[in-house]
C-alpha cells in the first residue's frame, strides 16, 4: 500500500491514497458488501446554474413545452384528487395550474430568456425567486401563502426541463446510488433489484431513508464525506457496510480482500438457513412470532425467503410517496390484496397512512412547519382529511376478505383519536355494505409511539385488538431528540433505560387487558436486546426480513427464567 495522503473535510477524516483508489468513512446503516458502479444521483433542478444560449427563441420553446406539461400534470392530478380527497382538497392543483397560466410568470420568464440570452431553468429560478418574494412581503395573509406556490409550480417545471423527474429513475444494471441525501420519497422508488448500495453524505441513521434501505436489505452508508461530482458516475466502488467504508476505484488487494470479506458475509446467512422452517421458541418454552417489516408488496418475496411468520409492519406511506397523485381505492385494493393472498394465513399488519414529518409527498400540499415531527403527521394527517383515510380503510376491509389483515394506526396520543377512527370505521363498513361490496372484519391495533400512549396503554388496551411498539418515534419523543437531526445521533439512544421501561410498561398493560404486544420500531431486530423483549414478555417481534433468522438463533438459545433477573438488572 502506497502513496497515502490524509486530508479532512468538515469533522471527518478521509483516507486518500494519491495514486488511484480513495476511501471514505461513513456510518453504516445496513451491513453486507456491494461491488459495482456508482450513480451519482443529484436532484439536477435543486442548482440552477445559469448559462449562456445561442439561440433564445429556442429556449422560449423549450419553456413553453415544459409550462404545458406541468399544466397537465396538474390537471391530472386535479381530476384523481377530486375522486379521492373531494373538491376542497383538490383545488390546490386548480390554483397551481391557473399560476402557470398566468401571464405574468410566463412573461417573466420569457424576458429573462430573450432579453439576457440564458437557459430556461435559470430564468424559471429568477422568476421564482422574484415572485416569491413579492408574495411573501404582501400583508394578506392568503397572498403570503402564495409564495410556496409560486415555489411549488416553478420546482415542477424546473424537474420536467431537467429531465429529472422522479418517476423516470431507471438504471440499466444495479448500481451503487451516490446522493447528497434522499427523501423517503426518492428512496422508495429505486427498487431494490435495481440498486446494489446507498451512500449519502448527509442523512441520519435513523431517519426513514435508513429504514427503507434496512427493509430492501442492501448495505447503505450515510454520513459519508465524498465529494459528489460527475467524474465519480460510473466509477467502480465498494461499499463495506460492516465497516462503514465506502472505496471508490478499489485497488486489486481491496478488491480482492472486499470479495473474500463478501463470500464470508453469504457463508454467514448460509448457515443461518438452516433455521428455516424451525420454531421460534426459547429453551424454557416461551414462543415469539417472528416477522418482517415491509415497506411495499415487491419486498414479500424476501419476507418468505428469510422464513417470516408474518408481516409486523407494512408501511402503507410508501405506496403513496412513490407515485404523483393520491391511489385510488381500486389500486390499493390490489396491492394489499396480493399481500393478503401471498401471505396466506399468516398475519399481515397493515398501518394505516403515516404520512408528514420526513415522509413528504407534494401532491398532499402538506404545510411547512417549523416542527415537523411534533407537527401534521400520522393518524392527525388522517382524522383531519378523513376522504384519504376512508379510501384507504375501504380498501384495507375489501382486502382482509382475502387473508389475514389486521389494521394497525399510527401516532396514537389519546382516547378521543380512538373513538374518531372507530366512527370512520363504522362509516366505512356502512358505505361498504350499502355499495353491496364484501369486507372482513379485520384485526384493529395502534402504534405505542409517544410517551402519552404508554402512560395510558392500559386505558387504550381496553379499546384495541393490539400493541405494537415503536420504538424509533418513542425514543424520538421519550428523549426529545429530533430523529432526522445527524448531529444528535449520539444523544439519539434507543437502548435508553426510559425507553426500555417504557416498553416493559406497555406491555404490561397489554397482557393486564389480554391482548397481545409486539415492537415493529427498528429495536425490535436489535440482537443485544432480543433475550430482554424476551423476559419483558413482547409477543412479536417485527424486523427488516433479513435479520429474522439471525434473531431466531438467539431466541432458541435463551432462556427466559434463567436469564430473565440479570437482563432486568442489566438494561432496566
Ligand atoms: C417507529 O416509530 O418505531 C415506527 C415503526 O414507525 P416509523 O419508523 O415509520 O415512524
Ligand atoms: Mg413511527
Amino acid at each position: 500500500m502506497l502513496c497515502w495522503g490524509l486530508f479532512v473535510r468538515g469533522n471527518a477524516k478521509i483516507d486518500k491514497r494519491v495514486c488511484g483508489m480513495k476511501q471514505y468513512k461513513g456510518k453504516s446503516v445496513f451491513d453486507g458488501i456491494a461491488i459495482g458502479r456508482l450513480y451519482v444521483y443529484g436532484r439536477k433542478n435543486q442548482q440552477v446554474k445559469q448559462e449562456r444560449v445561442k439561440d433564445a427563441d429556442q429556449e422560449t420553446l423549450r419553456f413553453r413545452k415544459a409550462q404545458r406539461r406541468a399544466i397537465g400534470q396538474l390537471a391530472g392530478l386535479y381530476e384523481e384528487a377530486i375522486k379521492t380527497v373531494g373538491a376542497a382538497h383538490a383545488a390546490i392543483f386548480e390554483i397551481h395550474q391557473m399560476m402557470l397560466q398566468d401571464d405574468a410568470y410566463a412573461e417573466s420568464v420569457e424576458t429573462i430568456i430573450c432579453t439576457q440570452n440564458v437557459n430556461a431553468e435559470y430564468a424559471v429560478a429568477v422568476t421564482r425567486d422574484k415572485f416569491a418574494e413579492m408574495f411573501a412581503a404582501m400583508d394578506d395573509d392568503y397572498m403570503k401563502e402564495r409564495a410556496s406556490d409560486v415555489q411549488d409550480i416553478s420546482q415542477r417545471i424546473l424537474r420536467i426541463l431537467s429531465g429529472g423527474e422522479l418517476d423516470e429513475i431507471d438504471f440499466k444494471e444495479p448500481v451503487i446510488v451516490a446522493a447528497e441525501d434522499l427523501s423517503p420519497s426518492e428512496t422508495a422508488q429505486m427498487h431494490s433489484s435495481k440498486v446494489l448500495a446507498f451512500v449519502t453524505v448527509h442523512g441520519s441513521v435513523n431517519s426513514h431513508t435508513a429504514i427503507l434501505a434496512r427493509t430492501m436489505g442492501i448495505p447503505a452508508l450515510v454520513g459519508t464525506p465524498v465529494f459528489l461530482d460527475s467524474s465519480l458516475h460510473g466509477k467502480m466502488a465498494v461499499v463495506d457496510g460492516d465497516t462503514g467504508f465506502l472505496y471508490v476505484d478499489p485497488d486489486h488487494e481491496t478488491l480482492g480482500k472486499m470479495r473474500e470479506k463478501y463470500k464470508t458475509f453469504l457463508a454467514q446467512r448460509e448457515l443461518l438457513q438452516t433455521l428455516k422452517g424451525k420454531e421460534t421458541i426459547t429453551r424454557d418454552g416461551k414462543k415469539v412470532l417472528l416477522c418482517a417489516n415491509v415497506g411495499n408488496d415487491k419486498d414479500l418475496d424476501r419476507v418468505l425467503e428469510n422464513d417470516g411468520e408474518g408481516i409486523g409492519l407494512f408501511r402503507s406511506e410508501f405506496l403513496y410517496l412513490e407515485r404523483d397523485t393520491y391511489p385510488t381505492e381500486e389500486e390499493q385494493l390490489k396491492i394489499y390484496k396480493t399481500v393478503a393472498k401471498t401471505m396466506g394465513e399468516k398475519r399481515v399488519i397493515i398501518r394505516t397512512l403515516d404520512i408528514g414529518a420526513d415522509k413528504q409527498a407534494a401532491y398532499f400540499g402538506l404545510p411547512k412547519e417549523e416542527n415537523p415531527a411534533m407537527g401534521f403527521r400520522g393518524i392527525r394527517v388522517c382524522l383531519t382529511r378523513p376522504e384519504i383515510f376512508k379510501t384507504q380503510l375501504r380498501a384495507l376491509f375489501r382486502a382482509s376478505v382475502f387473508g389475514n389483515i389486521a389494521i394497525m394506526y399510527p401516532m396514537i396520543t389519546s382516547l378521543k383519536e380512538i373513538t374518531r377512527i372507530k366512527e370512520l370505521v363504522e362509516e366505512v363498513k356502512q358505505e361498504l355494505k350499502k355499495d353491496g361490496l364484501p369486507f372482513g372484519e379485520p384485526k384493529q391495533g395502534i402504534m405505542i409511539e409517544t410517551p402519552a400512549a404508554v402512560m395510558i396503554s392500559e386505558r387504550l388496551a381496553r379499546e384495541v385488538d393490539f400493541f405494537s411498539i415503536g420504538t424509533n418515534d418513542l425514543t424520538q419523543y421519550t428523549l426529545a431528540v429530533d430523529r432526522q437531526n445527524e448531529r444528535l445521533e449520539d444523544f439519539y439512544d434507543p437502548r435508553h433505560p426510559a425507553v426500555l421501561r417504557m416498553i416493559a410498561q406497555t406491555v404490561e398493560s397489554a397482557h393486564r387487558e389480554k391482548i397481545w404486544c409486539g415492537i415493529c420500531g427498528e429495536l425490535g431486530g436489535d440482537p443485544e436486546l432480543t433475550k430482554l423483549f424476551l423476559t419483558l414478555g413482547v409477543d412479536e417481534l417485527s424486523m427488516p426480513p433479513e435479520n429474522i433468522l439471525a434473531i431466531r438463533k438467539i431466541i432458541r438459545e435463551t432462556n427466559v427464567k434463567e436469564e430473565g433477573e440479570a437482563l432486568r438488572k442489566e438494561f432496566l
